[in-house]
């Protein structure tokens, strides 16, 4: 980006990349708390700043939009509001809560940790941020955080909305995502704390970087620190932070909706772990040279012994995750007599409506979705007349829903 676009930049301080500016530091402090108490947004978690309300948030916006934290937050709240009444719930209840929010280990180790609070700290987080730090979930950010939000202690954070606007304010030119340039940050950031704002700086200074100092188009013509800021002095913003390319790999899986009636077929993955404690459907990664139906078939084979025949697709969905992207396509099958052998330690046969309560991965909750909207809860080939699929589910209407949380036998 020119910045140039926005209007030149008058009366630049003198700016050496990779420093504080000579002096400047009260300036930019000021600055940035003035703009905070101008612009500062009302959110639940800074109305009443308990340390559960203030570490329950920071767990939530980590890696997550403020505005798509909101809702869950305040659900979360109503139903766990206190740390008590968190570490006496059922895991899977928890993870229902956080259902969507991704990242699911977030809210096992909320969950955890607030069983081990209870039990061995008497309730009360720790106020210092090496206690914090030992607790599950809680790295370097998050213990800052915590420690100067909720206990007013002076600490700095840097998160990525800080990050950016440190990189830019000391244009600095080494890759954002190396160790080195991770500690240059945090010793800047504890360089440029006001003793005794910790509190109502890192949050000034997060904020900005989410408002003005944005990773696209920042407002530098209304920003009231860019007489400071090296990045606007040289014209390029947006060239900051540096950042190596990353190609994230991409996999294609599958996975098989298996009707018997009116139910599917639903396994529960290990509690640790990429997705622990969630339900998905059956089925996995596609392997070298394999037709997306033999890859299904091999992977239901494997995972739940079924052998009968691969129906009509259902959808096709993309979906990121941190560290790979998935095309998941799924198919759905129909159990014709025999009976199925999941390896899955729990795994349950159940209808859509009984899927509502259990907690899914963001893509299978779209395939449930897209089941319900399209099938009004019926298997494709059942509807399309089938006379063994009507049978099936003439007899299934008959049958009682196994009930939720029990092993089938
Ligand atoms: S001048 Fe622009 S790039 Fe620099 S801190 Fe302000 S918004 Fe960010």
């Amino acid at each position: 980006m020119d910045v140039h676009a926005y209007g030149a930049p008058r009366a630049l301080a003198t700016v050496v990349p990779g420093e504080l500016p000579q002096g400047k530091r009260g300036a930019i402090q000021t600055a940035t708390l003035q703009w905070f108490a101008e612009h500062r947004r009302s959110v639940p978690w800074r109305e009443e700043p308990s340390p559960y309300r203030v570490w329950v948030s920071e767990i939530m916006l980590q890696q997550t939009r403020t505005d798509t934290v909101l809702p869950y937050f305040r659900r979360w709240m109503r139903r766990f509001p206190t740390l008590g009444s968190l570490a006496g719930a059922d895991l899977g209840e928890v993870l229902k809560m956080w259902e969507g929010l991704g990242y699911y280990s977030r809210a096992r180790n909320l969950h955890a940790t607030a069983r081990f609070v209870s039990a061995r700290l008497g309730g009360e987080l720790p106020d210092d941020p090496e206690g914090l730090r030992r607790l599950p979930g809680i790295g370097r950010y998050t213990a800052n955080a915590i420690a100067s939000i909720a206990f007013g202690k002076d600490v700095p954070v840097v998160d990525g909305n800080v990050s950016r606007v440190l990189s830019r304010l000391f244009a600095i030119e080494s890759d954002i995502t190396a160790a080195a340039t991770q500690e240059r940050l945090w010793a800047l950031a504890t360089e440029l704390l006001p003793r005794g704002k910790a509190a109502t700086f890192n949050q000034a200074l997060m904020e900005f970087g989410s408002r003005v100092c944005t990773p696209r188009r920042p407002a530098c013509p209304r920003c009231t620190i860019r007489r400071w800021c090296a990045a606007y002095a040289a014209g390029s913003p947006e060239a900051y932070p540096r950042k190596k390319r990353r190609v994230v790999p991409r996999v294609a899986a599958t996975l098989g909706v298996i009707w018997q009636g009116d139910r599917v077929l639903v396994q529960r993955r290990p509690p640790q772990g990429f997705l622990g404690g969630l339900w998905e459907f059956p089925g996995g990664k596609r392997r070298g040279g394999e037709t997306l139906r033999a890859c299904l078939r091999r992977e239901l084979q494997e995972e739940v012994g079924y052998r009968g025949a691969i129906g009509p697709k259902v959808m096709t969905i993309e979906h990121g995750y941190s560290m790979f992207h998935v095309t998941l396509h799924a198919y759905e099958c129909v159990l014709e007599g025999s009976v199925l052998r999941p390896k899955a330690a729990e795994w349950r046969w159940a209808t859509l409506e009984d899927l509502r309560d259990l907690p899914f991965p963001a893509a299978n909750r779209r395939l449930l979705e897209t089941l319900e909207r399209r099938r009004g809860g019926l298997p494709v080939l059942t509807r399309r007349g089938s006379s063994r699929g009507a049978s099936g589910r003439a007899s299934a209407r008959g049958r009682r829903s196994r009930p939720l949380g029990s092993r089938p036998s």
